[in-house]
């Protein structure tokens, strides 16, 4: 199991050596870089951020751009979104990411059939391009947290397993805020990760892929992410318990406002439940 921040440490001050550094005294093993703003990278920075994390042993995620919009109504603005894609996918294996997280972006006024063609035809159309060099770098579309943008559990389970080299980002506090508070008991949780197994089977179970934070959520779904183990829903405990009890081997990203004072929480929580198993 695997868990660290979504974004560099404050700490680091943004000092690529002292992030990875950090994150290994921490005894954290994971980083989704953050890209939200787009990916500003020489290869030899890429490079650079790969050899760090293979000699701390960091698994590395990518955060792809916010502004990424595969159903939006203009298609030049698809047609960037899935260029941006591409970009990732061909910088990923320079930084040793695996997994290319994004929201695939809003329904734009199409039907939810319209909008998954579209993202479908995106997906495969950005991991045709890059040839999928490397095999081991998927395209991670995650869990939407607002109704109207494209990403339920569903949507995801249909397109991860009609295109290969896609594999879904479970973000538990965008599920929570879309379902409106209702993921919050193991039942729920081994609802949730069955319906994805049966779905998806092994290429799932070998890449499990969580997000974790609390969240506040409105009529229509998300509206701000907030800290873990305080007055937020969801509950991740019995996530923790049921990961533990079914011998998953997910990478946690902790997407809290302080993510890596959330990873540490998350870190916590798995040692402490498992001194309990014992
Ligand atoms: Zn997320």
């Amino acid at each position: 199991m695997r868990v660290g921040p979504a974004g560099y440490p404050d700490e680091a001050k943004g000092k690529t050596k002292a992030v990875f550094a950090l994150l290994e005294n921490l005894g954290l093993s994971a980083l989704e870089y953050a890209a939200v703003y787009g990916l500003r990278l020489s290869e030899e920075s890429a490079s650079r951020i790969g050899i760090l994390a293979e000699s701390n042993d960091i698994q590395m995620s990518m955060h792809a751009a916010y502004y990424i919009s595969l159903a939006s109504k203009d298609p030049q603005v698809r047609e960037r979104s899935k260029q941006r894609l591409v970009q990732a996918l061909r910088l990923a294996p320079l930084m040793q990411v695996q997994r290319i997280v994004f929201h695939a972006g809003g329904y734009s006024g199409h039907t939810q059939a319209e909008a998954y063609s579209m993202v479908k035809d995106a997906i495969s159309g950005a991991l045709e391009i890059s040839g999928r060099k490397s095999k081991t770098t998927f395209l991670a579309p995650e869990i939407a947290g607002k109704t109207t943008a494209f990403g339920s559990p569903e949507e995801l389970i249909r397109l991860c397993s009609e295109v290969e080299g896609c594999i879904p980002t479970i973000d538990w506090a965008h599920l929570y805020a879309r379902s409106k508070g209702e993921v919050q008991t193991k039942e729920h949780y081994r609802r949730v990760l069955q319906q994805f197994e049966q779905g998806l089977g092994k290429v799932f179970v070998d890449n499990m892929h969580f997000h974790v934070s609390g969240i506040v959520f409105g009529e229509t779904g998300e509206r701000e992410h907030r800290p873990l183990g305080g007055e937020w829903g969801p509950d991740i405990l019995p996530l923790v318990e049921l990961v533990l009890e079914m011998g998953y081997k997910p990478t946690f990203i902790s997407e809290t406002p302080d993510s890596t004072r959330g990873a540490l929480y998350v870190k916590a929580l798995l040692q402490a439940m498992e001194k309990d198993d014992r």
